[in-house]
């Protein structure tokens, strides 16, 4: 038994319970193995196949779905990190899946280097963000995937296969919610290091709406916020610049994200639970504290913010154009029905992509994401809302909450049937799935 090898003796781990950032995802995997190379990982990976034993991979546990979650084999490929190989005349750079964003970045800019284009927090490791989706903002930047050149996955004979342009295996593995294999190595194309000058500002949620379409041309990287019960967005424009440095100071910093923004913040959205009735007005309140300001900074720091506020997540890719209607649905639904939300929505864009179950695969999209905070319950207004984002066609975003299934999600999906393709040659006996893979890809 792989439990038997590996478990108490590598980790004192046995028994014990696993659970995702937000709190709301537990599993007790019978094994939970710390790898520490590919070597081992190789090991343990054909031998719990050969006994028939179901296998997931944990990135840094960042989705809210259960996508990381195992009873059987989880793994924790985080040692197999850092940079591999790199090449800065072609920008490629061959990483370890398990290498944490805020890491890459790191390497990345000593070596004169930077991603196009990054999410808003930069803690998931890059094998884990790849397999769901994850994405930023820029109506001509696709999601983080889409920069993979070339990818190493460890199939259920513990042997890496690499798999490179023009092949469907690569436009499958590069999205695939650990359904193929465990991710060992990606190959991105990376691009020279670059600040960005990036503007938060209030603007009338109105003009936002009916000047999206401006605004996403405008700006390389916009973005807004805009709290449910109040018609204030705030938005955030992210673009390249050659102007000196002008970071936001330390203090600045500390009083800005962690006392007000998420301390203060915390506090309030507790108190919201039990003064349910007090939500519509605190958000206006909120909408004060929200005032223009500006920096210029290292590309990465400028996408990645800091958060500490615990929330649970579903967001929708739909078809770019039906952005604006949507959201203003969104936002008379729950305000129709007050629903206690209280957290801000969220809505973004990107270019399309081809990775075979991508959320934007062959379409320009909108997205737009809805949170509450961790001690609320929000299932059954992430399901009314679900309906508006289905009605456009809507996609889910793999890492984030939804409630559909392999026979609603299919026909989302025009590369549907190549995935599962792929997954039937690399995957025929179904080691790497586990509840939720089996719900929204199929046994
Ligand atoms: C505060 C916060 C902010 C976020 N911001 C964004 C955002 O801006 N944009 C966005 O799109 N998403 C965002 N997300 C969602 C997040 O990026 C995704 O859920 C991402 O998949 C999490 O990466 P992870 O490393 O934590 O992976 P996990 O959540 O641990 O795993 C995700 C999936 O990847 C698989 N996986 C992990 N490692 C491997 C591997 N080596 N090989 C094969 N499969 C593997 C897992 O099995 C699982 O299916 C955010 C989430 C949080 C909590």
């Amino acid at each position: 038994m792989v439990g038997e090898r590996y478990d108490a003796r590598r980790l004192g781990r046995e028994g014990r319970s696993w659970s995702n950032w937000a709190g709301h995802q537990s599993c007790r995997p019978r094994d939970f193995v710390r790898v520490q190379g590919v070597g081992e990982l190789s090991e343990v990976v054909g031998r719990a196949a050969s006994e028939g034993r179901q296998v997931s991979t944990v990135g840094s546990g960042h989705s809210f779905t259960p996508a990381a979650l195992s009873d059987d084999v989880l793994l924790d490929v985080t040692s197999i990190a850092g940079v591999i190989a790199a090449d800065r005349a072609s920008g490629l750079v061959e990483v370890g899946g398990g290498t944490v964003l805020a890491d890459l970045n790191r390497a990345l800019d000593r070596l004169g280097l930077a991603m196009p284009n990054l999410g808003d927090i930069d803690r998931q490791t890059i094998a884990g963000a790849v397999s769901t989706g994850t994405h930023g903002t820029g109506k001509d930047f696709p999601n983080i995937s889409a920069q993979i050149e070339r990818i190493g996955v460890m199939g259920p004979d513990g042997e890496v296969r690499e798999f490179g342009a023009g092949s469907d295996e690569l436009l499958a593995a590069r999205v695939a919610i650990g359904s193929l294999g465990v991710i060992t190595s990606v190959t991105l194309r990376t691009v020279p290091a670059f600040n960005l000058h990036r503007v938060d500002e209030p603007m009338d949620l109105d003009l936002a709406l009916s000047e999206f379409e401006t605004l996403i041309a405008e700006n390389e990287h916009f973005e807004f916020f805009v709290f449910p019960y109040t018609r204030t967005a705030l938005t955030l424009r992210r673009n390249r610049t050659d102007r000196p440095l002008a970071p936001r100071g330390k203090v600045d910093r500390y009083l800005g994200d962690v006392v007000l923004e998420n301390g203060l913040g915390d506090l309030a959205l507790r108190a919201t639970g039990k003064f349910r009735g007090a939500i519509p007005k605190l958000a206006r309140y909120s909408t004060h504290f929200m005032s223009q300001s500006e920096q210029i900074d290292v590309s990465h720091r400028l996408f990645a913010n800091y958060r500490t506020i615990r929330f649970n997540e579903m967001e929708y890719a739909l078809p770019r154009e039906a952005g604006p209607e949507a959201l203003e649905r969104v936002l008379a639904m729950i305000e129709g029905e007050s629903f206690p939300l209280a957290m801000p929505i969220e809505c973004r864009v990107s270019a399309g992509d081809d990775a075979l179950i991508s959320q934007a695969h062959g379409r320009p999209t909108a997205y737009i994401a809805v949170h509450q905070h961790h001690t609320m319950e929000y299932e059954p207004y992430f399901r009314e809302i679900e309906e508006i984002f289905k009605s456009y066609g809507g996609r889910p975003h793999w890492g984030k909450l939804h409630f559909q299934d392999a026979a609603s999600l299919a026909p989302l999906f025009p590369g549907w049937e190549r995935f599962e393709a792929v997954r039937d040659r690399l995957d025929p006996d179904r080691t790497f799935s586990n509840a939720y893979v089996n719900r929204v890809l199929g046994p």
